[in-house]
């Protein structure tokens, strides 16, 4: 048995044993605030967003974070 280490990203919590992958995977997921995805922006959940009924995006020009929303509580999560 080998025991091995693995990296793992710290907005969805994929694990890779490569460093180099997991880095270049967290600046595009869809968890990471910086790449402003819908999945981040509380429009998503309000469905206040004509852009993201289509089809969910990134780098989006409409983007509002929805953990300031939340720290604001200006939003609460729907029970799921
Ligand atoms: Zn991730």
């Amino acid at each position: 048995m080998f025991e091995i280490k693995a990296y793992e990203c710290e907005h969805c919590g994929k694990i890779s044993r490569h460093k180099s992958s997991i880095k270049r995977h967290e600046k595009r997921c869809y968890h990471n605030e910086e790449t402003r995805s819908c999945i981040t922006c509380w429009k998503l959940e309000a469905g206040k967003c004509e852009l993201c009924k289509e089809k969910l995006r990134t780098g989006c020009p409409d983007w509002e974070s929805l953990q300031e929303a939340i720290d604001a509580q200006e939003w609460t999560t729907p029970a799921r």
